[in-house]
């Protein structure tokens, strides 16, 4: 059940967040990919009000038949030529990782007349995916979007490796918070470090002690993927 999942998830939640912060400090989102509108319904029941999907089409067909006070996350990879799809209608897109996509983002922002709210895509453990820029190329890149009108970076995103034990990945997870500390210390014009993505269904307990504000999380609430239907 939808709900016993979102329940016992808020405890979790609650109890990995005590240490240092409160429930209030991290934002569930509830990655809503390959799932039907009945099920994301079913959560939106529950409070829910934050989804994240990664891939344009899939948040643009649902984004139409569902309440419009939805925040949409876009989670996945993004590719530049749709960016002008989804620019209006996302709340935070957590994975940039280069000046060419935040460039086209301003552009579509402007055409639009909205601002966007990015997070930038972080690459550190250099398994799990391809995408996300290189933590050494990551102030260059803060600098030049920093330059940005419309685009506003809000914090830091990444995506562990899978593991059987989460602790292998606490590591990856502190780099990234020390990474925003750092950069926070720099006070780049228009860069703020208010928000770290990080934590998914295996790892978000180790994610959220090491610091995490926003964890994506699918199949604890949701149930397996299947990709076949
Ligand atoms: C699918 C996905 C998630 C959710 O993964 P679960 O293990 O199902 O919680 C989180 N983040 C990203 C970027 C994803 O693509």
């Amino acid at each position: 059940m939808i709900k016993d999942n979102i329940c016992a998830l808020n405890e979790e939640i609650s109890s990995a967040a005590k240490t240092s912060r409160f429930r209030q400090d991290v934002t569930l989102v509830a990655v809503s990919k390959t799932h039907p509108a009945e099920m994301i319904m079913e959560a939106y029941d529950q409070g829910i009000r934050d989804f994240g999907e990664n891939k344009v089409q899939e948040l643009l067909s649902k984004y139409d038949d569902l309440p419009s006070d939805i925040r949409w996350h876009l989670i996945g990879h993004l590719q530049r030529n749709k960016v002008k799809y989804i620019v209006d209608k996302v709340w935070l897109i957590h994975s940039v990782d280069s000046f060419k996509l935040a460039e086209t983002i301003e552009e579509q922002a402007v055409i639009h007349g909205v601002d966007v709210n990015i997070l930038i895509q972080v690459n550190i453990s250099h398994e799990e995916s391809k995408f996300g820029i290189d933590k050494e190329e990551l102030t260059g890149l803060l600098k030049a979007v920093s330059a940005l009108k419309h685009v506003h970076v809000q914090g830091l995103m990444t995506i562990a490796p899978f593991t059987e034990d989460p602790e292998e990945c606490r590591w990856i997870f502190r780099e990234l918070k020390n990474l925003s500390i750092d950069i926070d210390a720099m006070k780049i014009d228009n860069i703020r470090m208010k928000i770290l993505s990080m934590g998914m269904s295996g790892d978000y307990k180790v994610a959220i002690e090491e610091g995490s504000t926003m964890v994506r999380v699918g199949t604890a609430i949701f149930g397996q993927r299947d990709y076949n239907i």
